[in-house]
Parts: structure tokens; C-alpha cells; sequence
């Protein structure tokens, strides 16, 4: 059993839907048990300029719907250096805080994992983040939401793409990972997606033209992982332009759009599952791990494992998509 009297929550990095949900669960549940919650707002940064509130239940009432995080989120270039982060400690030990939450991408949880073992202070992490790119969790808190997002787009841009006999580049987030490129590409039935798990191994355009992929359609949609190793979406545009210029080629970026909204009830759930395990977790004295959810059952993740392993993506989506978009 440990000794762990008060706990801090934080949102740090991109922000992501569902992240209301968690500060919300983490702040009931640890009320639940007695704890005393303290919300710390503007992430790392807000942490260091003591911006500090302590949370009690009706902090939380009425967020569960609301997209964004009510506690803010920033980058901060300070908690990456030795000085900024015993800053950090400075504030939590004159507030009495014995622990924290981070909720936040796997720069957030790096930043965790590296404070957590410079001062053994325990933490733990909620994978907040729509890129999905989290190892040990079969989604993150926001990803559903966003892929929903995506997928209302994309129809409205069909309606478009349809009516000029178009090929559309359809730019969409992830970083490194083409998880929402992917999925969003098979949930709005479009011809393809490009991502940069496999571009280093093909040349995905290419392969795209050579497949004679609008011999049978007038139209054509492809969604582009946002990343330098894909080229993103105005990239191959330009490359289509020089080396297939019989194509008419155009390129929505969908941007900021894809991180707002109220989150799907998917999100919803698992942000209120994952919050109210990291309070377990902490009672049962576990430290430097991030919850995830594995085949519906929570699991704990060391941060190690969470951060550092690059989370695979599932061959079979993309035969699927081949296969379904003949
Ligand atoms: P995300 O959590 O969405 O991946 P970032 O990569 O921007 O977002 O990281 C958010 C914050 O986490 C950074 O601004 C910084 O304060 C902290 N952070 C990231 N990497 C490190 C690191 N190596 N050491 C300490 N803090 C870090």
C-alpha cells in the first residue's frame, strides 16, 4: 500500500479529445479515495510557474463532453533541462504533492520518465495523444475521436472529388506513424494511404499509379500521413505534377481540425477506464508506467516500453485496403 497522500494532473504536448474525460476520471477516483487532487495547468511549463489549483469533485462536473483539456497544455523547453526539472520539484514538494499524472504523447511521457527516475518520483502516464503511436495500448485517448473526424471530411470531400474527376491527396496527422492515414483511409473508403511505415520500403506513389488505380473510377482519394519520410500531401502533389502530369491533382489539408470536437463515446470510455487505473496504479505502489488497454483489459506499460518501440502497424489493414479498393 503506499504512502502517496496527494496527486497532481497534467496535460502536456498536442492536446487531444477525451483529454477532459481523463482529468475528470483521474480527479473522481482519486477523490473516491481520498486523496487530495491538484490540477496543474499549462503541462510542464505551468508546473514550473506554480500554476496550481487543488481540484475538488465539481472542478471536474460538466467536461466529460468538452473537447481540449481545461487544464491546458504547453510545450516546455525548461523541463527538458536538469535546472527546469528540479525547479518542477521545487513546486510539487512546497504543495505537498506526493504524485503525478501526465496525460499527454510520448514527448510527454519521455519527459515523465526522465523525472519520474531523476527524483524517483511517482508517476504515471494516460497515452493522450490522436496519433495512436503509444506501444502497449490498442488506443489512445482522442485517436477514435479524431478518425471520426477524419472520416466526416473525407465524405464531404468525395462529394467534390466525384463531381470534377479528381485525384485528391488528403493530408492528415500522425508524425511518424500512419495509424489515422490508415484507418481513416479504409472507414471513408478511399483508394489508398500513404504512410511512412512502409515508405522506406516502396515507393508508394509509384505503386499507386502503376496499379492503373483509376482505370475503373472517376475519381480518386488517397490519404497522406503528414510526415517528412511520406513527403506529405502537397509533396506528392508536386511529384505527381513533374512525373505523371496527365493526372488533375489536388490537396486538402485537414490540419487542427482533426485534434477538436466532443469526443466519441469510444474515447469517453477508455479516457474514464485509463484515469481511474492510474489511481490504482498508484495505490498499488506502481511507478513510471503509462495504463493502456489491451484487448479490453487494462494493462500497465513501462514508460521504457510505451516510448521507445515503435508501435507496429497491422499488415492485414493495408491488404485490406488493396483489396477493397479495386
Ligand atoms: P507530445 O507529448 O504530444 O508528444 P511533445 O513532444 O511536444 O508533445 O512533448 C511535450 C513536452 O514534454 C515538451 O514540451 C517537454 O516539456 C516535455 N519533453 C519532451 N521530451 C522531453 C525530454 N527528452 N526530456 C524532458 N522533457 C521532455
Amino acid at each position: 500500500m503506499s504512502d502517496i497522500k496527494s496527486i497532481g494532473i497534467l496535460t502536456s504536448g498536442g492536446d487531444a479529445p477525451g483529454m477532459n474525460a481523463a482529468i475528470r476520471a483521474v480527479t473522481r477516483a482519486a477523490i473516491f479515495s481520498g486523496f487530495k487532487v491538484y490540477g496543474i495547468y499549462r503541462g510542464y511549463r505551468g508546473l514550473i510557474a506554480d500554476e496550481i489549483e487543488e481540484f475538488s469533485t465539481q472542478n471536474v462536473s460538466n467536461i466529460i463532453q468538452r473537447g481540449g483539456t481545461i487544464l491546458k497544455t504547453a510545450r516546455c523547453k525548461e523541463f527538458q533541462t536538469a535546472e527546469g526539472r528540479q525547479c518542477a520539484y521545487d513546486v510539487l514538494r512546497r504543495h505537498g504533492i506526493d504524485a503525478l499524472v501526465v496525460i499527454g504523447g510520448d514527448g510527454s511521457l519521455t519527459g515523465a520518465r526522465i523525472f519520474g527516475n531523476e527524483f524517483s518520483f511517482p508517476i504515471v502516464g494516460l497515452p493522450g495523444t490522436i496519433d495512436n503511436d503509444l506501444y502497449g495500448t490498442d488506443s489512445t485517448i482522442g485517436y477514435d475521436t479524431a478518425l471520426n473526424t477524419i472520416m466526416e471530411c473525407v465524405d464531404k470531400i468525395r462529394d467534390t472529388a466525384t463531381s470534377h474527376e479528381r485525384l485528391f491527396f488528403i493530408e492528415v496527422m500522425g508524425r511518424d506513424a500512419g495509424f489515422l492515414a490508415l484507418n481513416g483511409a479504409i472507414a471513408s473508403g478511399a483508394e489508398a494511404a500513404i504512410i511512412p511505415e512502409i515508405s522506406t520500403q516502396v515507393d508508394q506513389l509509384a505503386d499507386l499509379i502503376k496499379s492503373g488505380f483509376r482505370k475503373s473510377k472517376n475519381s480518386s482519394i488517397v490519404l497522406v500521413a503528414e510526415s517528412p519520410i511520406t513527403g506529405g500531401a502537397i509533396g506528392l502533389s508536386e511529384r505527381v505534377k513533374n512525373e505523371y502530369p496527365d493526372y488533375d491533382v489536388r490537396v486538402t489539408i485537414l490540419g487542427h481540425l482533426q485534434r477538436g470536437g466532443s469526443p466519441t463515446a469510444f474515447d469517453r470510455i477508455i479516457a474514464s477506464r485509463m484515469g481511474a487505473a492510474a489511481v490504482d496504479a498508484l495505490l498499488d505502489d506502481q511507478r513510471n508506467v503509462m495504463i493502456g488497454i489491451k484487448n479490453d483489459e487494462i494493462v500497465y506499460v513501462p514508460f521504457t516500453k510505451a516510448i521507445k518501440n515503435e508501435k507496429p502497424i497491422n499488415h492485414d489493414l493495408l491488404a485490406t485496403l488493396r483489396r477493397l479498393s479495386i
